[in-house]
């Protein structure tokens, strides 16, 4: 299968040059990998050609962390659906939570979730494995088998690891087989079974609320034991400023710390929860880590364009309607987040001028997928043909139809943005077209 793609505008950073001119390119694609990039025209038979005139072409984007529902959960995502909706948003390569039932604690879960990916064949799902046993925090798995298996990082995601010595062995143990410790930040002492950040939504409508420092005990914790074991401690959706400024102070020591925020993290804070015509809160705006202050948020922000955030990540979390319809305080944590990842970005940093566009999609890509020594990021002969092709000029409304998620649970729907994908290929193949 050959492939050409005429007449993408892209960046010269993207391909690699010490440069920050834009420039219209065309790609050859053979076998899956790119052969040629020319700024001149490219002769020779070709199966497809996509005219790309118009559309920025970017490199295919990784997500570090994805709750795709299965095995266990299928009714609110699966890994073909799950799939579907990466590549929708831009993304080839997603990193998933082991929180699926059963939990991928064991070989056999992850390496059904790595060949169920490749069955589907639509984007790359690298599973990650679970820390403890059923995310119960009381003993380790076996992590070299969960590599062996195909596992690209150790995590409990959707918990935190409450004994300091279970936390301390698993940065001993990761570090032996090479694999980061992805933590969800959470002392449950401190959280304590809340809802919504522990702020003035909290109070005024009578909910319980979970303390920011829930979140930042456990990062300065993590940075510590990082300095003593050497091992690679990445904080996923940071939240609180205290903790940015934690994961700071190490950076600025040379720990081998690196940290992740979420789009929703960046631009809403507890006050912007929608309330509902009977007076109570949309569980569309819960997850967890909760929407913070404003002030958390305007220090995510700065961490995002001082450099201290290395990856944007979209903690994209399915639920059912009927579940987040539920009062907020039953309703289950978490949002969909890979559809409106970059268009969110795009839209609320890059189009203001904030960050550059380069930057915006090195956060979405190069540095995301660093965080797994996974290479990718650039376009360049004989690389993976991982390609996105955005729309940065026509401006589209979010609504519940616009995702390819089985699940809407969305706070933006109703929003304009910028930046919705025409194309996405993955080693080559055409994995999602949306032709205006
Ligand atoms: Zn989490």
């Amino acid at each position: 299968m050959k492939t050409l793609i005429t007449s993408a505008t892209s960046h010269n950073r993207l391909l690699g040059r010490d440069s920050d001119e834009y420039l219209v390119l065309n790609i050859a694609i053979e076998d899956g990998k790119v052969s040629q990039i020319s700024e001149a025209e490219i002769e020779g038979a070709f199966d497809q050609v996509i005219d790309a005139s118009g559309l920025f072409l970017s490199p295919g984007l990784v997500d570090p962390q994805v709750h795709f529902r299965e095995p266990g959960m299928e009714y609110k995502e699966d890994i073909e659906s799950g799939s579907k909706a990466a590549v929708k948003g831009g993304f080839t390569t997603v990193i998933s939570m082991p929180n699926t039932s059963p939990t991928a604690d064991n070989p056999d879960t992850v390496r059904f979730m790595a060949q169920r990916s490749k069955d589907v064949g639509i984007c790359k799902v690298l599973p990650t494995g679970s820390l403890s046993h059923s995310l119960a925090g009381q003993t380790l798995t076996d992590f070299a088998a969960l590599k062996e298996a195909g596992a690209v990082a150790i995590t409990d995601d959707g918990k935190g690891v409450q004994k300091d010595e279970i936390f301390k062995e698993a940065m001993v143990k990761a570090k032996a087989v090479n694999l980061a410790i992805l933590d969800h930040s959470e002392d449950e002492s401190l959280s304590d079974g809340g809802a919504i950040h522990a702020g003035k939504v909290a109070a005024q409508f009578g909910i319980k609320g979970i303390k920011p420092e829930s979140e930042s005990v456990h990062v300065e914790r993590g940075c510590q034991m990082s300095q003593e074991t050497g091992a690679h401690y990445h904080v996923l959706h940071v939240s609180t400023k205290a903790s940015i400024d934690a994961v700071r102070a190490a950076k600025a020591k040379n720990i081998n710390v690196t940290v992740e925020v979420s789009p929703h993290h960046l631009l809403l804070c507890d006050e912007d929860i929608k309330v509902k015509d009977d007076n109570t809160l949309d569980a569309n705006w819960k997850m967890n880590p909760p929407l913070r202050s404003k002030a958390d948020k305007l220090a995510c922000q700065e961490a995002l364009l001082d450099g201290t955030i290395d990856a944007i990540a979209t903690d994209h979390a399915p639920h059912s309607p009927d579940e987040k319809a539920q009062h907020i305080e039953a309703a289950p944590f978490g949002i969909i987040g890979l559809e409106t990842a970059f268009p969110l970005i795009y839209t609320h940093f890059v189009k203001t001028e904030k960050l550059t566009l380069s930057r915006c999609i090195d956060l979405m890509s190069k540095q995301a997928g660093g965080l797994f020594n996974i290479d990718c990021g650039r376009i360049q002969v004989g690389a993976d043909a991982d390609l996105c092709l955005f729309d940065l000029e026509s401006p589209f409304e979010v609504s519940p139809e616009f995702f390819a998620s089985k699940s809407k649970n969305s706070p933006f729907i109703g929003q304009t943005l910028y930046g919705q994908t025409r194309y996405t290929l993955m080693n080559g193949n055409v994995v999602f077209a949306n032709k205006p």
